[in-house]
């Protein structure tokens, strides 16, 4: 069974008037990649830093190990933390910058000898692919090969746990997947933990076992990329994770007195959604761009469609493996449709065709927050 590495609890941070953490509390496990997702301002850094030790919480403890690090500095915590702009010392070659925490330490604290600097960056520079380059110079590197020895100067002094602000974003889009998995397999093969923070959602599902998507300093859900697209706890956490339409609701009573949503724009209304239970209250139903099925002909629709509604293409976008259309639904409203390219006589759709959408009730959710 994995074991806690770091239990955040309680964790709040201040700065003047500003609640960058507002009462975190959240447990790491060992050798686990989790990634802190959210918009700019919403507190990543700071819990970083908090748990690096370089600011000190209002309220709350940190434990590694068991541990609680109150009073414990940065470089006595079995950490690291490579931050958002991860410079490189420019005069020192390639293998000085990564040896660079080794020999500030001292031998009294590393224990390591000469030789044994010479072996550990050696391996540090495999583990990243850069064999054979460690007397260039920061200058003599691209983009994505600096990036890689920040990584092994961050991993030198073999921390337990490595944080990882936005490692990435000075990557352009090829070299940063490129390096997504490069960080995987890194992580994988020494077993470190890795927190990774990143604005980009993509990339934190790509990368991470499980993600906190965080808002205002507060955690509003934690679990796995697929927990996240599929059953988000909000409004917030549905736009953030994935493409998403969002239809403003009504719950009402049935006839039979079974709640049931009504929709205006676009014009659908559903019975037995789970989670809609509330008569009177106002709500949105989050639905998928890709679990809306359409078509030219109404017939056509797959018959578990439990709504279906006419409109017409108001624009679309080939995106090469899918393709993203625009619906406006006769009434009012837009519907995002999406459908992947992977071949087999599937239906165009142009701007200005008429089609027909439906969808099931099970990829409704009823979201009240
Ligand atoms: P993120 O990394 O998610 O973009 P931060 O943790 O950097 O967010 O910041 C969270 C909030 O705390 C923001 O409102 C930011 O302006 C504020 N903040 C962060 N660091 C400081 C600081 N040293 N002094 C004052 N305010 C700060
Ligand atoms: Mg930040």
């Amino acid at each position: 069974m994995a074991s806690s590495l770091i239990r955040i609890d309680g964790v709040t941070k201040r700065y003047g008037t500003t609640l960058a953490v507002d009462n975190v509390s959240l447990d790491i496990q060992t050798g686990e990649f989790f990634a802190l997702l959210g918009p700019s301002g919403c507190g990543k850094t700071t819990l970083m830093r908090l748990i690096a030790g370089f600011e000190t919480p209002d309220s709350g403890s940190i434990f590694i190990d068991g541990v609680d690090m109150a009073g414990v500095p940065p470089n006595r915590r079995p950490v690291n933390m490579m931050f958002q702009s991860y410079a490189l010392f420019p005069h020192m070659s390639v293998a000085r910058n990564i040896s660079f925490g080794l020999r500030q330490a001292g031998n009294g604290k590393t224990g390591l000898g000469k030789a044994d600097i010479e072996t550990r960056v050696r391996d540090l520079l495999r583990l990243v692919q850069m064999e054979g380059l460690g007397e260039r110079k920061p200058e003599q590197l691209s983009g994505g090969q600096r990036q890689r020895v920040a990584l092994a100067r961050a991993l030198a002094r073999r921390p337990r746990l490595l944080l990882l602000d936005e490692p990435l974003a000075a990557l352009d889009r090829k070299l940063r997947e490129e390096t997504q998995f490069e960080l995987m397999q890194v992580q994988r093969e020494l077993n470190v933990s890795f927190v990774i923070v990143t604005h980009d959602q993509d990339e934190a599902m790509a990368m991470a076992q499980r993600i906190a998507v965080m808002r205002a300093g507060t955690i509003e859900q934690l679990g796995r990329a697929r927990d996240l697209y599929e059953a988000p706890v909000s409004k917030f956490v549905a736009r953030f994770i994935g493409d998403i339409n969002l239809f403003d609701v009504r719950v009402t009573n049935g006839v039979d007195g079974e709640p049931m949503i009504v929709s205006a724009a676009p014009p659908f209304s559903c019975r037995g959604i789970a989670g809609a239970t509330t008569p009177g209250e106002d709500i949105a139903i989050a639905v998928r761009p890709e679990r809306v099925k359409m078509s030219k002909d109404k017939g056509a629709l797959p018959p578990s469609c439990d709504v279906v509604f006419a409109g017409e293409i108001a624009d679309s976008a080939y995106l090469g493996d899918t393709q993203v259309w625009r619906v406006k639904a006769d009434g009012g409203g837009l519907v995002r449709v999406s459908a992947s390219n992977s071949g087999g006589g599937a239906e165009t759709f142009e701007r200005g065709h008429r089609v027909h959408l439906g969808f099931d009730r099970a990829a409704m959710q009823a979201l009240t927050r």
